[in-house]
C-alpha cells in the first residue's frame, strides 16, 4: 500500500466514519458531500435502527487527497481504518482474516450524486486460503464459499489488478473475459447448462485455474492476504473515480471532477446462501408512472450483481405489481411473507423519513433481512409530477417541496413525444449533433424543403436533412417531423425556429455529409438515400438509423394544477418569443404573461408570406428613396395586419415588437424565376436584380447593415413600422380591446441611435393620434441590449429607453467573438476539453457575459429606477439562466412558447431557493 509521507499539518482530518448500531454510527443523511450518497444514507438507516450490516465510510475528502498525493493514501488513514475494522468486527462478532470465524467485507463507491454503475465494487474481500475452511465450517456450505471466492478473484483481478493499474488489454483479452472463458470451458466439458450446475469441487478447481491464469496474464499473484485485498479494493474504488466511464458520465451530468468518491467498507451478507436467501431492488413508488405502490424485483439464492446484470429474470416483489411478463413468477410476498412484511414496513418508514420516493437494495441471508442501500429514486417526468401531486395530498410534503421536486428538464419530457429509451438502447447511432429542438421524431429523409412539403402532403412522415437551413426552407421545416442539419449552432436559424414550434431538431451534426444533388447523406462509410428512415432524439442530439418507437406525450391532467402551484411561488415574469397569432395563442396556453420578442421579419417567412416578401424584396432592391417609399406603402397593410393580429391574440398583455432586424441579403431571391418576376415589377432587368443583390452582399452580415442601422439609413422603413404599430394598437383600443405594444429597437450600441429613432416615433405617434382622433395610445419605447458597448454605456441608453431586453444570442456572439451560426465546428471540442463549461448559446456564461448583464442592469437602473428589464435570447428558457436572471433582478425572461412552462418552474425554484439564502438586493 502506497502511503503519502506528507503530513497534513494541524488537526488531522477525520477520514473514516463508522456505521452499524445506532450508538456507534457517526454519519448522517446530511453529510452527502463528505460521505457520498450511499455512505450518508447507510448511516441514516442505522440511526433509524434499521438492519444494516456494520462497516465504515472513507470520505470523499480522502479520495481528493489521495489524488492530490499522486495516488498515495494519506499517512493518517491506516490506523483509523484498522480501528474502524476492529469496531466492525466487534459489532459483527467475527474477525477479518480469522481462520475460524472470518469477516468478509465489500468495498463500494459512493459519490455525492449517484453515478449508477459508473464506478467499481469489490465483493467478498477477506476470502483466502486461511479463511476459506473457517467459512465452510461456519456456513456448512462449501459450494457457496468457493462460488464467493470465484467471484472475488474475478472482480478483484479485473477491478484492482487490471483497471486500477491502468492495464489496457486488447479487445477481448481482458482478464475478466479470459476467466469467464475458463468457466465456460469447464461447463462445456462437464455438459453443464447453468452456473448453478457447478459443484463445490468444480468451483474449487476453477479458483485454482483462475489464479494461474492471473499469474500468466497479469504477471502477479492474486493476493492471499485479506488486509492486502482490502487496501487494494479501497485504492481501486478511489481510482475508479477517474475511470473512463465515470469521467464520461460526469461530463454528461455536469458533475465536477473535484468531488471524488467515498468508499464504503461494509460487512458482507449473502443472498446466495441457499433457498432461504435472496436479494433485490425496490422502489417505494413506481418510478416510471409514479403509482403509489411498492414496486420492485428480487432473486432467490443470488447476489446483488445478478439482479443488476440481468442474467436471470427477476421475480416481482408483490402480487399487486405483477405484469404480463412476470405473472408466472413467485413474488417475495408469497415466498417469504414474514420478510416481505418487514421490508414493506421499512420502505414506508424510509419514505416518511425522507419525504421522497426511495430506491432501496436489500439482501436476505438465511431468512434475515438486511438493508444495503437507500436513496432518493430517479424517476421519469410523468412519475415526478404524479408523485409530487400525490405527496401534497398525502401531506407528506409542502407545495414548495413539490415545486422543487420536478427538474425543469422533466417538464420537457411531458410536453414532447420522446424516443422510447428501451428502443434507443439497442439502436444504431448514426450521428451526434447539438440538441436544438427537444423530443423525438422519426421519418423518411428528404433533402429539400419542397420534397418535405410534398411528401408530408401525401401523408408521409419526413425528416428534413440539410447542410444548413435558410428562410426559404421554412415551409419544409414546418412540414417535417424533425430537422437534421450538418452545420449550425443552438441559435442557428433551424434551432430557433424548431424550438419555437416545439419541433424535434438536431443541428451541427458535423460528421454528416449531405449531397442534396444525389440525395444522399453519408456518415463515415454509411450511406443513406432519400426515403430511408432515421430517428432523431432532439433532447440528446442523437440521430439513429431506422424507425424507433416513440412514447406519446399524453398531457397529464395534473400538469395544469401543478403549474398553478408553481406560479404561486414565482416572482420573475415569463413571456414568450412569438411571431404569429398562432404562436401567441400557444404561448398564452403555456402560461406566457406577454410576448418578450416579436420578430417582425418573420412575417416574410412561411405560409401567406409570398406577397409581403415580394414587396420587401422590392424595398431592398429599390434604387431610390421614392421607389422605396412607394413599396413601403404597399407593405404597410401587411405589417399592420400582422401586428394587429398578434396584439389581439395577446389582448391585455404586453407585446414587445422589435423593429426589423434581418441581414438583408437573406431576402434577396436566389431562384432565377423569382429574380425575373422582381425585375419585371421593378422595371429593371434580371441582371440588374442580380447585381443589386450582389451589392448588398456583406462579408460579415451578422455585424453588417442590420437592426437599427437599417432604420438610421432608411428612416422611412422605421416610420412605416411605427405607423403600423400605433395604428394597429389604436384600432384595437377603439374596438374596446386592451393592448400594450412595446417598441423595441434592435442591435443598438449608442444612445444617439435611440434618440434618432425616438424622434421618428414621437412624430408618427402624434400623427397617429391626430388621424385616429385619440388622446393617447399606451406604449413603451425601449431597446435590445445585445452589443457589449450597449452594456458599457447602459446609463446613457437608459436615458432614452424605458426598457431593456437582453439579446443574449448576439451578446454572447459578440462577447465571445463566436459566430453563432458556425460554432458547430469547434464547440464540441471546446466542451470536450472543458475549455468552457457549457455552450454559451444555450446557457448564459455567468462568468463573462453575466458581468456585462449585471453592469447594464446596475447602470441602467442608476438613471431610471423603474427601468423594465427582460431577456429574449434563447437562454431565456434555460433553467440556470433563468435563475441568474432572477438573481440579477430582471423583471422577466422570454423564451420560445414550448419552454414557457420550464421557465416558469425554474423561476419558481429560483425564488424558493433564494428564500433560504440572504435576501437579494
Ligand atoms: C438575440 O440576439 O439574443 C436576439 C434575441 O435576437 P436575434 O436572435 O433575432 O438576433
Ligand atoms: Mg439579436
Amino acid at each position: 500500500m502506497a502511503i503519502s509521507k506528507k503530513s497534513s499539518g494541524g488537526k488531522a482530518k477525520k477520514y473514516v466514519y463508522l456505521f452499524g448500531t445506532k450508538k456507534c454510527t457517526e454519519g448522517a443523511a446530511d453529510m452527502k458531500n463528505l460521505l457520498g450518497g450511499k455512505g450518508a444514507n447507510l448511516a441514516e438507516m442505522c440511526r433509524l435502527g434499521l438492519p444494516v450490516p456494520a462497516g465504515f465510510t472513507i470520505t470523499t475528502e480522502c479520495c481528493v487527497d489521495y489524488f492530490k498525493n499522486k495516488m498515495k493514501f494519506p499517512a493518517s488513514l491506516k490506523p483509523v481504518v484498522e480501528k474502524a475494522l476492529a469496531a466492525t468486527e466487534r459489532q459483527m462478532g467475527s474477525k477479518f482474516g480469522d481462520a475460524q470465524n472470518p469477516l468478509l467485507v465489500s468495498c463500494r463507491s459512493g459519490a455525492r450524486k449517484s453515478m449508477p454503475g459508473m464506478m467499481e465494487t469489490v465483493l467478498n474481500v477477506g476470502l483466502c486460503t486461511r479463511t476459506i475452511p473457517g467459512l465452510i465450517a461456519k456456513t456448512k456450505n462449501e459450494r457457496f464459499v468457493y462460488d464467493s471466492y470465484r467471484r472475488l478473484i474475478t472482480m478483484y483481478s479485473d477491478v484492482v489488478m487490471e483497471k486500477a493499474e491502468g492495464v489496457e488489454p486488447e479487445e477481448g483479452k481482458g482478464i475478466r473475459v479470459q476467466l469467464d472463458g475458463l468457466l465456460q470451458k469447464m461447463k462445456k466439458a462437464k455438459g453443464y447448462q447453468k452456473d448453478t450446475d457447478l459443484t463445490a469441487g468444480d468451483l474449487k478447481k476453477i479458483c485454482n485455474d483462475y489464479k494461474k491464469c492471473i499469474r500468466v496474464v497479469l504477471g502477479k499473484n492474486f493476493p492471499d492476504e485479506p488486509i492486502a485485498q482490502l487496501w487494494g479494493g479501497i485504492g481501486a474504488v478511489f481510482k475508479s473515480w477517474n475511470g473512463r466511464r465515470a469521467i464520461a458520465y460526469r461530463n454528461i451530468e455536469g458533475i465536477p471532477d473535484g468531488w471524488g468518491t467515498a468508499v464504503n467498507v461494509q460487512t458482507m451478507v449473502f443472498g446466495n446462501m441457499g433457498d432461504n436467501s435472496a436479494t433485490g431492488v425496490a422502489f417505494s413508488r413506481n418510478p416510471a408512472t409514479g403509482e403509489h405502490k411498492f414496486y420492485g424485483e428480487w432473486l432467490i439464492n443470488a447476489q446483488g450483481e445478478d439482479v443488476v446484470a440481468g442474467i436471470r429474470t427477476p421475480s416481482p416483489l408483490n402480487e399487486a405489481t405483477k405484469s404480463e411478463h412476470n405473472a408466472a413468477l413467485v413474488s417475495l410476498e408469497k415466498a417469504m411473507p414474514r420478510v416481505y412484511v418487514e421490508l414493506d414496513s421499512i420502505q414506508k418508514k424510509l419514505e416518511k423519513h425522507y419525504r421522497d420516493m426511495q430506491d432501496i437494495e436489500f439482501t436476505i441471508q438465511d431468512g434475515k433481512l438486511y438493508m444495503l442501500q437507500c436513496r432518493v429514486g430517479k424517476r421519469t417526468g410523468t412519475a415526478a409530477l404524479n408523485m409530487a401531486m400525490d405527496m401534497i395530498s398525502e401531506k407528506l410534503i409542502s407545495e414548495k417541496n413539490a415545486v422543487m421536486r420536478l427538474a425543469p428538464a422533466q417538464l420537457d419530457e411531458l410536453l414532447h413525444p420522446i424516443v422510447d429509451s428501451s428502443a434507443e438502447k439497442h439502436a444504431k447511432l448514426l450521428a451526434k449533433g447539438l440538441p436544438a429542438g427537444p423530443g423525438g421524431a422519426f421519418g423518411q429523409i428528404v433533402f429539400t424543403a419542397a420534397a418535405a412539403v410534398a411528401w408530408a402532403k401525401s401523408g408521409k412522415k419526413v425528416i428534413l436533412l440539410r447542410e444548413e437551413t435558410n428562410p426559404e426552407d421554412i415551409e419544409g421545416m414546418r412540414a417535417a417531423e424533425g430537422i437534421l442539419t450538418a452545420r449550425g449552432g443552438m441559435t442557428s436559424h433551424a434551432a430557433l425556429v424548431a424550438r419555437g414550434w416545439g419541433k424535434c431538431c438536431i443541428v451541427g451534426a458535423s460528421s454528416v455529409r449531405v449531397d442534396a444533388v444525389r440525395k444522399t447523406m453519408t456518415v463515415g462509410n454509411k450511406e443513406l438515400s432519400e426515403g430511408d428512415f432515421v430517428t432523431l432524439n432532439g433532447t440528446k442530439g442523437y440521430a439513429y438509423e431506422g424507425k424507433l418507437a416513440m412514447i406519446s406525450a399524453t398531457e397529464n391532467p395534473r400538469f395544469k394544477k401543478f403549474m398553478a402551484i408553481v406560479d404561486k411561488y414565482r416572482i420573475l415574469g415569463v413571456r414568450a418569443n412569438a411571431d404569429t397569432p398562432a404562436d401567441a395563442k400557444n404561448a398564452r396556453e403555456f402560461g406566457a404573461e406577454g410576448i418578450g420578442l416579436f420578430r417582425t421579419e418573420h412575417m416574410f417567412y412561411g405560409k401567406g408570406s409570398d406577397r409581403p416578401l415580394f414587396i420587401l424584396r422590392k424595398i431592398i432592391l429599390s434604387g431610390t428613396t421614392e421607389e422605396r417609399r412607394k413599396a413601403l406603402k404597399k407593405l404597410f397593410p401587411f405589417v399592420k395586419a400582422s401586428i394587429k393580429a398578434t396584439l389581439k391574440a395577446m389582448e391585455g398583455l404586453p407585446v414587445t415588437i422589435r423593429l426589423l432586424d434581418p441581414p438583408l441579403h437573406e431576402f434577396v431571391p436566389q431562384d432565377p424565376a423569382k429574380q425575373k418576376e422582381l425585375a419585371r415589377s421593378l422595371g429593371i432587368s434580371a441582371e440588374d436584380v442580380r447585381r443589386r443583390g450582389e451589392q448588398l452582399h456583406e462579408s460579415n452580415p451578422m455585424m453588417g447593415h442590420r437592426g437599427v442601422r437599417l432604420g438610421i439609413t432608411y428612416p422611412e422603413i422605421t416610420e412605416m413600422q411605427l405607423r403600423a404599430i400605433f395604428e394597429a394598437a389604436a384600432e384595437l383600443i377603439k374596438a374596446g380591446k386592451k393592448c400594450k405594444p412595446e417598441i423595441m429597437v434592435p442591435v443598438t450600441c449608442d444612445a444617439h441611435e435611440l434618440s434618432d429613432q425616438k424622434a421618428i416615433a414621437r412624430r408618427v405617434y402624434d400623427e397617429t393620434l391626430c388621424k385616429m382622433k385619440m388622446r393617447s395610445i399606451p406604449h413603451m419605447y425601449g431597446t435590445m441590449i445585445e452589443i457589449p458597448r450597449a452594456c458599457l454605456t447602459a446609463d446613457k441608453m437608459a436615458e432614452e429607453a424605458e426598457f431593456f431586453s437582453f439579446g443574449t444570442n448576439d451578446l454572447s456572439q459578440m462577447g465571445f467573438g463566436f459566430s453563432r451560426d458556425d460554432i458547430g465546428g469547434f464547440m464540441p471540442e471546446y466542451l470536450n476539453k472543458k475549455i468552457i463549461a457549457a455552450d454559451p448559446f444555450q446557457t448564459i456564461d455567468q462568468e463573462g457575459i453575466g458581468q456585462l448583464i449585471e453592469m447594464a442592469v446596475a447602470k441602467g437602473r442608476s438613471v431610471r429606477k423603474d427601468l423594465k428589464i427582460g431577456i429574449c435570447g434563447e437562454q431565456g428558457g434555460d433553467p440556470a439562466s433563468v435563475e441568474f436572471c432572477f438573481k440579477t433582478g430582471l423583471n422577466y425572461v422570454s423564451c420560445s412558447p414550448f419552454r414557457v412552462p420550464i421557465a416558469r418552474l425554474a423561476a419558481a425554484q429560483a425564488a424558493i431557493s433564494a428564500e433560504k439564502k440572504p435576501k437579494r438586493k
